[in-house]
This record gives structure tokens, sequence and C-alpha cells, in this order.
């Protein structure tokens, strides 16, 4: 009845889905876990009619013009500049720390200096990451270091994974490099925004095709068996492609221990006023036991709205009790070595593909998701023809 199983419905699931559906005309089932399709993209109107991100404020950006173009083929966008800042005493400072921020908490010509010596060292427009910029031979340069390190990252790292900058992997910080430039955004790519009728549109779209089935509210443990080798769906062994995008060590009952993973609480609240803080993204870089509040309505554009609401974002260890989402993978040697083991169980399971943020247990953007998405159904394609 199928020849292919997609697990989870999130960008990962969803792009397979479709390409395999649509261009190696495969009859393919879509299983999903949570009672709605887009993964961690998805987003809904709340109970005053504010489009938010239940999982957390999602910003589609990127360089690659073939996800742009694919993508595009399901939603029109509203696009922008991503802006953010940081809540820094009562200053709010652009984030990533740029040549502009260095005038607002330098005076003049103090600062005119240090971005004559940043520029010379480093050259216009280079991102250093932080724990580069550390390592200056320059007193001064070091000092603007350890005022990023001290006003940006310490807290915040802090808080997001209960550990300092430089006990996390460098290409986390890495994200968020010192930015020679006088460029406000927070992402240098050429498309940013989001899905003009929102993220679950565009999902909805997308699977919206004759070959394709989608079955929510369905843990996968419910259609299928690994046994040894195999693969049985309902019963009977599947000889199709499986493709899964949930966490590795679930499929396993997490028999070498649970994969490490940070969660998060999101706070939801609701003003009767205009604006809250008048921009979408808020860090608190310093202070607070949250990392960030998130201002919808600056981040999806919507017009038709009196009130606002917000999302404040608190981190904690994932435990893997019921109703805890992991998020993002701890990445680390041990964790790695951890992963690799649970991967070694799926070695000879033929036509069985990992993809994903917690399959691959990785640190993936939509777009760059969506790239492997698209690259493993043309895979999957091109071994079966
Ligand atoms: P997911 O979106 O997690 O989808 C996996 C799906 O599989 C889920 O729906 C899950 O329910 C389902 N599933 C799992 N196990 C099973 C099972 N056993 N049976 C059935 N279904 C199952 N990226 C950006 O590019 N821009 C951003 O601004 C951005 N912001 C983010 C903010 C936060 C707080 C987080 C956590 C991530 C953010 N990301 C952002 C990353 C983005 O969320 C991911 O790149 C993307 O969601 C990865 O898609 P995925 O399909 O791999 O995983
Ligand atoms: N970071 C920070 N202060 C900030 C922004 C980011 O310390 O104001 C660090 C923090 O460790 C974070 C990492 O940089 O986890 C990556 O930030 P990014 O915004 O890319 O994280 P995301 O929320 O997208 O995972």
């Amino acid at each position: 009845m199928y020849d292919c199983i997609v697990i989870g419905a999130g960008i990962a699931g969803a792009v397979t889905a479709r390409k395999l559906a649509e261009e190696a005309g495969r009859k393919v089932l879509v299983i999903e876990r949570r009672e709605h399709i887009g993964g961690n993209c998805y987003d809904e109107p709340d109970e005053y009619g504010i489009l938010v991100h239940n999982y957390g404020p999602h910003i589609f950006h990127t360089g690659l013009e073939e996800v742009y173009e694919y993508l595009s083929r399901f939603t029109e966008w509203h696009l922008f500049g991503h802006e953010v800042v940081a809540k820094v005493g009562e200053q709010l400072i652009p984030v990533p720390f740029n040549l502009n921020t260095l005038h607002m908490v330098y005076e003049k010509d103090r600062a005119d200096i240090l971005e004559q010596k940043l520029i010379s060292a480093y050259g216009e427009g280079s991102r250093v990451p932080i724990m580069k910029l550390r390592e200056n031979e320059d007193p001064q340069i070091r000092e603007i270091a350890q005022y990023v390190y001290e006003n940006i990252f310490l807290k915040y790292t802090m808080k997001q994974w209960g550990q300092k900058p430089e006990e996390i992997s460098p290409e986390v910080t890495g994200r968020v490099p010192v930015v020679i430039s006088h460029d406000n955004r927070y992402f240098q790519d050429k498309y940013q925004g989001v899905p003009k009728d929102g993220f679950t549109a565009m999902f909805e779209r997308m699977l919206a095709h004759d070959n394709i089935t989608v079955r929510c509210g369905t843990d996968c443990k419910e259609l299928l068996c690994f046994r040894e080798n195999d693969i049985l769906f309902e019963g009977e062994v599947f000889e199709g492609d499986v493709v899964y995008t949930g966490a590795l060590d679930e499929l396993f009952d997490c028999r070498f221990g649970r994969l490490p993973y940070r969660s998060l609480d999101f706070r939801f609240e609701h003003y009767d006023q205009a604006s809250y803080q008048g921009r979408s993204v808020v860090n608190y870089t310093v202070s607070e036991d949250f990392t960030r509040i998130t201002e919808f309505k600056f981040l999806t554009g919507q017009q038709n709205t009196e009130g606002t609401t917000i999302v404040k974002e608190y981190p904690f260890a994932y435990t893997g009790a019921k109703g805890e989402i992991p998020y993002y993978a701890i990445l680390n040697d041990g964790n790695r070595a951890l992963y690799e083991r649970y991967r070694a169980l799926t070695a000879g399971m033929k036509r069985f593909h990992l993809l994903g943020r917690l399959a691959e247990y990785q640190y993936y953007n939509i777009d760059a998701m969506a790239k492997k998405a698209l690259e493993l159904a043309d895979n999957i394609r091109g071994e079966n023809q």
C-alpha cells in the first residue's frame, strides 16, 4: 500500500515526503506523534487571535537558492532583516556585537580607535567567534572580547546550556560571532523572514499531495516494530524506505541511556496593549532567568490585532519525563560517542534513513535541514531506479 514511510512531519519529514511523492511517484505514509504537522516550526493563533510559535520563535533564513525556491512553491514570504538586541543594564544593544554596538558601549574617541584596530586585525565585514577574539594578543582587543564575553555570552550561555561558553562546543557560540561591520542584522543570509500565512500553512500545502497520507497523533511504534534488521509495518516486513526523524535513543528504548538534551519551558503572556517591547526579540544576556522575550506580532508582521502576545524562554535539562521536549542536542565527544552506539544498531537496516535535528543528534537550522531532506530524497530515488 505504501512505498515509503516517513516518521515525523517537521521540515525534514515534510520535504522528504513531498519530493518522494511528487518526483519519484512514491506512495508515502507520514506518521506524526503530535496532533499536528510542522514539527517545531508549527504555529497557530492563540486565544486572542495572535499567531504564535508554540515551540519557540522561528525565523527562516537562508542563502541557499535551491531551498528558498523549493519552499517558495508552498508559500509567499514576509521578508525582513531580522534584528536582535540585548538588554544590558538599561541599554538595548545590537546582537551580534558589531561596530554599532562598539560605539554604544564606548565613548566616541575610544570606539574610533578600537574600530580601526578590529578592522586591521580581521578585515571589514569579517565574523569573529567570541572564543577566537578572546585569544587576540592585543590587550585592547582582548578588553573588547572580555566585555562581549561578560555582557553577551556568559550569563545567556549559562542559562541556555547550564555551562560556560568555554565548556560548550565552539560551533554553538560561533553561530553568533562578533561582526566587524555596521550591519545590525542577526543573520547575514540573503533571505530572512517567515511564511506569509505562517509555517503551518506552508507545511499543509507541502503535504497536500495525492501520494501522501498523513497520520497525526500516532507514535511510529504503534505501527512499526524493529526486529533485528527488519522493519515490520503492521506486522509484516516492510520492504520500502523508512525515513526516521525522531530521537534515535527512543527508537531503542534508551537501552544505553538517554541522549542528553536541553529543553525549554515557553511561558506565553498576553497584554491588552499595542506593544510590549516594540520589537520582535530582546535577549536577556546579564539578568533574569529566561534567555529572551519574543513579541510575535513584530516577527510575523500581523497587523489585525489590538493586544500583543509574548513568550519567555526558560531553559532546563531534559530528563525524558512525560511532556518534556528534547530541543537542543548537547554537542560534545561523550554524547556523540553515545549517539554512535545507537547509530550502529541501524547499520544493518538497509533502507532505513536517519534525518533531522533529533535523528542525527545535530544542530540544524530549517534551511540546512530542508537541503539535507532534498538530498536524501534524491539519493533514495537514485538508489531504487
Ligand atoms: P522537528 O521539527 O523536531 O520534527 C520532528 C518531528 O518528529 C516532530 O514533529 C515529532 O513529534 C516527530 N516525532 C518524533 N518521534 C516520533 C515518533 N516516535 N513517532 C512519530 N513522530 C515522531 N531554525 C531556523 O532556521 N530558524 C530559527 O529561528 C530557529 N529557531 C529555533 C528555536 C528553537 C527554540 C528551536 C528548538 C529550534 C529552532 N530552529 C530554528 C531549528 C529548527 O526548529 C529545526 O531546524 C527544525 O525544526 C528541524 O526539523 P526536524 O524535522 O529535524 O525536527
Ligand atoms: N548566545 C549568547 N548570547 C546571545 C545570543 C547567543 O550567549 O545573546 C550564545 C548561546 O550560547 C547560544 C548560542 O550563542 O546558545 C547560539 O545562539 P543562537 O541564537 O544561534 O541559538 P538558537 O536559539 O538559534 O539555537
